[in-house]
């Protein structure tokens, strides 16, 4: 049977006994495929972690009591909480150095640059697993790699050489044809540039048909034609706001184009070739025509909110900014350079640029093209996440601003009341020099750039675990601001609870569980995190929670999406959550509840939502068995007198999970 890239990567990483071949050999073509929807097991091959939510995963891990972790490769990476305006930051990065070293994981210190795009650089490999405590792992993909984010638990699991459960994803085909425009006869071979169309706007333009909830329960492969003429990078940019989609993942196949990548990392051996078989099916197809794409822009407040750039044009500016891990690459930070140098930046906008990893901003330095986005009025940010997670940078009142990241959430860049849209590095830095929405197209012929063959290569900032024998002389060094991970309990009989709060739908973990620079340095700390809960939709959430004692959460559609923050859940948790009923769910936010032992439900009658109200007496009676038997759970609703069925997608061992008080909980009675 032929098979897609999806299943050639899933059938070569189950683990539940057999022992499949590599992939790209001809057994595979043996295997038995799972059904769509069905609970699989699969094997990771590497993790990261990042540090806002890293110090949650390592507590979870030493709780676990595992010495050593069990992957080929992890790597903790501090990127995220870098404003170090009080000691809790730099208590949590020393936290996690010290567990690195000592259970053999990888450290890429501050500084370093950002997970994914430093991961992509460094460690990624095609035909590998990788689970990160970050939504947008599915970076890796670019090169070939079954790549996604998941929950703290999840990976400290996988850490310790736990399997990480998914349900076996549709896959949907982006079939790329053309080339985008103003790329005449130029290959990715050449790493040529020469367009005002990029891979943001591809992405933008996937977006904008399949929204943000589309890629649920999917991974999206891209492949066709046109998938010759992008780089690693732009296919990075690709696959990492596929993240936006709601897919499990994005990949792109591992071609020739891959092996130029990791040649120019120094990397060439860890190619290998990962191509989909001739006549692999797929779920569903769509096709775009790279040749017809034009600049485009996310609006506020969500990532599919796309329109044309040229219908937006002299929407007065305030602030750009160019970074994150969807466009901090070299190429992209060349491109940039390009179209500042010699000019001087807008003077109503504020410009700032942080490049992707400590080795795209020294290869700017030496090049000199970091001197010409300097000259031109750049405000040089360090090489971390900054203004993409709030750390830093929030527009004045009421500002626009653009940003070449990939979420543009209400409230999450720090400013309540900013309008942000999301843009491709040309338009932002068209933008920074007229001070006005501007189509880059306007500006005359792009610059052209080309990328070295050998990229700079010095891991003096990555720092390797200690040797197994000398593991115990490391003291691992818990700052006053870490706290323990959050108590749970084995799920009761029955549960009667208020609805102590509904919200409508697209309600992201930002909404939940807020960051920025004043919240994310109490990421270890869940008591002092308590007071945030929800703060967007009810200031008294948590304060409500305390009087309720047990509590249900009511959401409308694709409840949880966003960010794989867990605490969006240990939060609840602490609190005293203990369901979410909602219309759907978002993948990652639905395992992390489980995960934490909060049951996650739908109405099975979606318009039993407007039955209930915030303050509703709710009681789940017999929730314990229905759990146990997999049967039916019905929701009464003593307020009203009412009832509701109840669905859920759990499979048997997250009911398990569920009955035993969470993750941490169940991998400990397991062993
Ligand atoms: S989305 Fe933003 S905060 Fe998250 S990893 Fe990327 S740059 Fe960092």
């Amino acid at each position: 049977m032929p098979l897609n890239l999806t299943q050639k990567l899933i059938l070569s990483h189950l683990t539940d006994g057999n022992d499949f071949p590599a992939p790209g050999t001809d057994e595979i073509a043996n295997a038995m495929l799972p059904d769509p929807g069905q609970d699989i097991a699969l094997r990771i091959d590497q993790t990261l972690t990042q540090d806002a939510t890293g110090t949650m995963a390592y507590l979870e891990f030493e709780a676990m009591g595992v010495p050593r972790v069990k992957t080929e490769c992890s790597v903790a990476y501090i990127d995220h909480n870098t404003l170090q305006s009080g000691f809790e930051n730099a208590d949590d990065h020393r936290f996690i150095r010290s567990c690195a070293r000592k259970h053999g994981i990888w450290f890429s210190r501050p500084g370093n640059g950002i997970c994914h795009q430093v991961h992509l650089e460094r460690f990624g490999k095609p035909g590998k697993t990788l689970i990160g405590s970050d939504s947008h792992t599915p970076t890796g993909g670019g090169i070939g790699m079954l790549a996604m984010g998941a929950g703290g638990l999840d990976v400290a699991v996988a850490m310790g050489g736990g399997a990480y459960h998914i349900p076996m994803p549709r896959v949907t085909l982006v079939r790329l044809t053309g080339a985008l425009p103003g790329v005449p006869g130029e290959s990715a071979d050449s790493l040529g540039w020469k367009s005002w169309v990029s891979a943001k706007d591809v992405i933008l333009e996937v977006l904008r048909r399949l929204t943000v909830k589309g890629g649920v329960g999917r991974v999206i492969e891209y492949g066709g034609p046109g998938i010759a003429g992008l780089t690693v990078p732009e296919r990075a940019t690709i696959t990492n706001m596929g993240a936006e989609l709601g897919a499990t993942t994005s990949m792109f196949p591992s071609d020739e184009i891959t092996k130029a990548f990791l040649a120019a990392q120094g990397r060439e051996e860890d190619w290998i070739e990962l191509l989909p078989d001739e006549d692999a099916e797929y779920d569903n197809t769509i096709e775009i025509d790279l040749g017809e794409l034009e600049p485009l822009a996310a609006c506020p407040h969500m990532p599919d909110k796309v329109k044309p750039v040229r219908k937006l044009a002299g929407i007065k500016v305030d602030q750009v900014c160019i970074g994150s891990c969807t466009n901090s690459s070299l190429q992209d930070m060349l491109k940039v350079s390009a179209i500042l140098k010699g000019k001087t930046v807008h003077p109503g906008v504020s410009l700032s640029i942080a490049p992707g990893s400590k080795q795209v901003l020294t290869m700017l330095a030496q090049n000199g093209a970091l001197a010409d986005m300097i000259a031109a009025g750049a405000r040089i940010l360090e090489s971390a996440c900054g203004p993409c997670i709030g750390m830093g940078q929030s527009p004045g009142s009421g500002a626009v601003s653009l940003r070449t990241f990939n979420r543009n959430f209400e409230g999450r860049s720090g400013t309540a009341d900013a309008q942000v849209y999301l843009v491709s590095p040309e338009t932002a830095a068209a933008a920074a020099l007229t001070g006005v929405f501007t189509d880059p197209r306007d500006l005359g012929p792009a610059p052209a750039i080309a990328l070295p063959a050998r990229f700079l290569i010095d891991d003096n900032m990555i720092e390797p675990p200690v040797p197994e024998a000398d593991m115990d002389g490391v003291e691992i060094e818990y700052g006053p601001n870490i706290k323990p991970f959050p108590a749970s309990e084995p799920m009761p009989a029955g549960i009667a609870a208020k609805a102590v709060l509904k919200v409508g739908d697209n309600i992201t973990t930002d909404h939940i569980m807020p960051a920025g620079a004043k919240i994310l340095p109490y990421r270890s700390n869940i008591p002092y995190l308590a007071q945030f809960c929800f703060a967007q939709c009810d200031l008294d959430f948590a304060e409500h929670c305390q009087q309720a004692g047990r509590s249900i959460v009511i959401g409308g559609a694709n409840y949880g999406q966003g960010s794989s923050r867990e605490h969006a859940a240990l939060v609840p948790l602490y609190l005293g959550v203990k369901a979410v009923i909602a219309k759907t769910f978002a993948r990652i936010h639905a395992a992390n509840l489980v995960n934490a032992g909060i049951a996650p439900f739908t109405f099975a009658d979606p318009a039993d939502y407007d039955h209930i109200e915030t303050g509703d007496d709710l009681a789940l009676e017999g929730i314990r068995a229905n759990l146990e038997s997999g049967t039916v759970v019905l929701l009464k609703n003593n307020t009203t007198g009412e009832s509701y069925m109840l669905r859920h997608e759990l499979s048997p061992r997250q009911r398990a999970i569920l009955l035993a008080g969470g993750l941490l909980e169940y991998t400990k009675a397991s062993e």
